[in-house]
Formats: C-alpha cells, sequence, structure tokens
C-alpha cells in the first residue's frame, strides 16, 4: 500500500522504516529540512539499535521529502506522527498537529484516504483533526472534496526497543468511526497481525508471537487507552519507589521485594525497577494531558496525580542523599553516569539526568558528565546546562567527591572500577538505579548507596 507519514522523528521514522521492510511504499515526511536532507544522504537523525540495518531494508520501498504534494495525493493511509510537546499548564501543544492536519486537507486527492492519528493526543482529537481536514480541503478552488476518514492508532513503542516493538507489537489498537477505515488499517498492518513477513536476522521473532491481537474501538476509546495505558505504567514505577522509601527505613530490599510481588502474575515484573523514576517524552506529557483532561471535566485523578509527585521526589533525593554524605556541595565535584533517560537511547527529554545536573549546580558543585551516545544531543540542545562533558565513563571519577549512577547502560557495570576509586577523591557511588552490585562495587573500593531501599 501507499503510505505517508507526516513527523519523522522517533515513532515516524520507525513506523516508516518498518512498514517499508514489510513491503508497503513510504514517504516520509518532516518539516525539518536538515532532518530530511541527512536521511535523504544516508544519516539517521536519532539513536536507536537496528534503525541503519532496517532503513538498509527498507531500501527504494522508503523516501523522504519536505513536500506535502509528494507525500499525499495518491497516500491511501496518512499518519500523523508531529510532536504533541507539553505547555507550562501541562496540556499538550497541538500547534504541529493542526499544522500538519490542515496541510493534509489541502492535498488530499479525491480517493478515499485513511488519517491516522499516531501523535498521542487529547481525546476529542480524532474529531477535530477531522475538521481541521474538512475545513482546508474546502478551501481549495476547483478541486473535488476529499473523501477520507480518520482513525486513532496510538504508538506503543519504546525507545531503545522501538523497531522490535513495531514488528512484534503486544497489541495493535485502531479507533474510528469508519468501518471502512478499519478494513484499510487492518490491510496494513495484515503482515503484523498474522505474522506472515519474513523477520531480519538482526530482530528476530520472539518465541510463542504467532499472531497480534487487533483492538477496534471508537475514537475517543482508543485516545484514552493510549493516555491509560501511560498513566497505569507510570504509577508502577511510582509505586515501587514508594516502596522503596518504606523499605529503606524498615532496613527491606527494594529488589527483592519487587522480585517477591512482581512474580505474582496479576501484578508483572516489568515496571518493578526501583530507582530515579521514569524520564523521556511520554511519562511525564501524558499524565499531565491526562490529568487537564480531567480538571476539563471537573474531575480529579489523584492517583496519577501523585505518581507524578512521587517520581519529581526521586530526583530531588539525589541531591539529598549527596547533601548527606558529602555535607557541603559548594565546590565539590559530582560526576553524572549516563545523560540519556534510559539506555539504547539519545532521548534527553525529561531526562532526570538534567534536573539532577541543574540542583547541583545550582548549589555550587561542578557536574562532569558521560554518556555513550547522548553526548551529541547533549552538547546540541543543552548547551547553557553548564556541565563538562568526559570522553570516556572513566575520566567523569577524575577528582569526583561522588558519582551518580543515572542511566542503567550496559557497559558502565563492565568499568574498572577499582581503577577508577583511585582516580576519584572520594570513591561513593550514588546508584540511581538499584544497578550495580553492591558487593563488587565494596571489593572494588567503592560505597555505594542507593536512591531508596
Ligand atoms: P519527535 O519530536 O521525535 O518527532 C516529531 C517530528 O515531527 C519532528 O521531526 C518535527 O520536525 C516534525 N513535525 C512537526 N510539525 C510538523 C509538520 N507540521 N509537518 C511535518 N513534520 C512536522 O516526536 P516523537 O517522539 O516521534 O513523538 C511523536 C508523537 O508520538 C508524540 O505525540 C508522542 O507523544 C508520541 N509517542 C512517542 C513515543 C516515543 O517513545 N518517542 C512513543 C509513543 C508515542
Amino acid at each position: 500500500m501507499q503510505i505517508a507519514i507526516i513527523g519523522t522523528g522517533y515513532v515516524g521514522l520507525t513506523t516508516g522504516a518498518c512498514l517499508a521492510a514489510i513491503g508497503h511504499q513510504v514517504t516520509c515526511l518532516d518539516s525539518d529540512p536538515a532532518k530530511i536532507e541527512a536521511l535523504r544522504r544516508g544519516g539517521v537523525p536519532i539513536y536507536e539499535p537496528f534503525i541503519e540495518e532496517i532503513l538498509e531494508e527498507a531500501g527504494e520501498r522508503l523516501c523522504f521529502t519536505q513536500s506535502y504534494s509528494d507525500a499525499i495525493p495518491g497516500a491511501e493511509v496518512v499518519f500523523i506522527a508531529v510532536g504533541t510537546p507539553p505547555l507550562a499548564d501541562g496540556s499538550p501543544d497541538l500547534q504541529y498537529l493542526r499544522s500538519a492536519a490542515a496541510a493534509i486537507g489541502e492535498h488530499l486527492d479525491g480517493d478515499f484516504t485513511v488519517v491516522v492519528n499516531k501523535s498521542t493526543v487529547p481525546i476529542g482529537s480524532g474529531n477535530w483533526v477531522e475538521s481541521l481536514i474538512r475545513e482546508s480541503s474546502m478551501a481549495r478552488v476547483g478541486r473535488a472534496p476529499a473523501e477520507f476518514a480518520v482513525a486513532s492508532n496510538p504508538e506503543f513503542l519504546r525507545e531503545g526497543s522501538a523497531l522490535h516493538d513495531s514488528l512484534y507489537p503486544d497489541r495493535i489498537v485502531v479507533g474510528a468511526d469508519s468501518a471502512r477505515a478499519v478494513d484499510v488499517l487492518s490491510n496494513l498492518y495484515r503482515p503484523i497481525l498474522e505474522q506472515s513477513f519474513t523477520p531480519p536476522g538482526y530482530l528476530r521473532r520472539p518465541d510463542g508471537v504467532a499472531a497480534i491481537p487487533l483492538v477496534t474501538t471508537d475514537l475517543a476509546s482508543a485516545e484514552l487507552i493510549k493516555y491509560a495505558a501511560n498513566a497505569f505504567l507510570a504509577l508502577k514505577i511510582s509505586f515501587i519507589n514508594e516502596v522503596g522509601r518504606l523499605a529503606e527505613k524498615v532496613g527491606a530490599d527494594v529488589t527483592l521485594v519487587a522480585k517477591g510481588i512482581g512474580l505474582d502474575r496479576r501484578i508483572g515484573t516489568r515496571f518493578l525497577q526501583a530507582g530515579l523514576g521514569w524520564g523521556g517524552s511520554c511519562f511525564a506529557k501524558d499524565t499531565s494531558a491526562l490529568v487537564a483532561t480531567a480538571a476539563d471535566y471537573s474531575l480529579s485523578m489523584p492517583i496519577v496525580s501523585a505518581a507524578r509527585a512521587v517520581n519529581q521526589q526521586q530526583r530531588e533525593r539525589v541531591v539529598e542523599k549527596l547533601l548527606a554524605e558529602l555535607k557541603i556541595m559548594k565546590g565539590k565535584t559530582v560526576g553524572l553516569l549516563g545523560l540519556a533517560f534510559k539506555p539504547n537511547t539519545d532521548d534527553l527529554r525529561d531526562a532526570p539526568s538534567l534536573d539532577i545536573a541543574r540542583a547541583l549546580i545550582a548549589r555550587g558543585a561542578t557536574v562532569v558528565v558521560h554518556d555513550p551516545v547522548a553526548m551529541p544531543r547533549a552538547r546540541s540542545e543543552h548547551a547553557s546546562l553548564g556541565v563538562r562533558f568526559c570522553e570516556s565513563a572513566e575520566q567523569v571519577a577524575d577528582h569526583a567527591d561522588a558519582l551518580v549512577l543515572v542511566t542503567e547502560w550496559d557497559q558502565y557495570q563492565d568499568l574498572d572500577w577499582a581503577a577508577m576509586a583511585k582516580r576519584a577523591r572520594t570513591a561513593f557511588v550514588l546508584d540511581g538505579r538499584h544497578f550495580l552490585d553492591t558487593a563488587r562495587m565494596a571489593r572494588d573500593g567503592w560505597k555505594c548507596a542507593r536512591i531508596c531501599g
């Protein structure tokens, strides 16, 4: 099928590459000329495991453009995957969605097209996008009115395993009021739903994955599914962090508590890792959007609001714990291991590292940082942060009064910690992810503390 994707960021590029790899003809559009130019030259603007390989596999079935008149006419499905970042009041900024919808309406040809909201958008946006497209399509002079339907197809991929999640999702959700639109999207996703595509060697099909459930709903339900899913995952993280604080007081080990409760299949082990809490582009923005939507209907969401507050406090605990250890922050050097909000991505949106660095610098500390992939992005997007970048993780320890393990990159486990202890002024590490083996760290000369329990 002929597909257009508006917005070629983490979601748009991943979706486009996967759909092209399974046989569709895909045009990815972005309003950022530098991004499109880089992609055309074979560059990849994001870090994501296997993205180069799948782009290679997609080959000529995937092309990149800045022009709506290249992308939209002839497309049977148009995905909207533009950003919906948070505004100061917590509600999502819909300016990119508005301009994408208007431009789509101007360029739709006469044939039936399904316009799909893949961006995470507030409940009711499907209807809003439909009216924007209708208005801009009607405003065109001398052309037949476009025939189209709007659907919601929320995205559940995780950065760092985005390609795996796109090819082997737990479920695909399609919300639409038009049965014809649901049919078109079922056909589009058939190779994934039936797992009939040939898996690439670098992204093998997991054992037991045979068919993927398709959940079809009305528009509003699909939109709420996305917010409710992210809010629930956020709750799990904040729940275990709250338990971790109590674990610390009573002398329990929160990692063992998490294991003990997570093996109950009703609960599950995932998203129960105590530590610095969530970051990234989605959980903070989506939980605040959910609370803002509820407020529009005079509802409060105390559970979701509490999860947000607990998450923020986890970041503040870093400063509290360092102060307890160092007593005075002014003039001290603190090394941060990891900048990305989680491993296997270079995404720095709402990364705990940024809040932590700002808080330490505000108290007079010098902050030195390392990340295996996110440093170029940090240098360009956060030049004013005021941290010193180190080319190696080992350098972060040089003359450091304390280290904070912020992102659990695998390679940080294999560092020569014994040698680093000798380079540090004080061999103290605060493990923000309950990731380091405390017994081994002690053997290597480190005093190791955890963020909770
Ligand atoms: P992103 O910022 O990486 O990409 C958005 C892209 O849209 C940018 O490249 C931007 O230049 C482009 N853009 C903005 N306005 C445009 C326009 N009018 N026309 C063409 N291009 C335009 O964002 P992302 O992380 O890919 O997220 C996209 C959406 O998907 C968001 O709503 C997000 O909440 C949702 N989502 C993201 C993830 C994730 O892990 N990143 C997961 C699930 C859902």
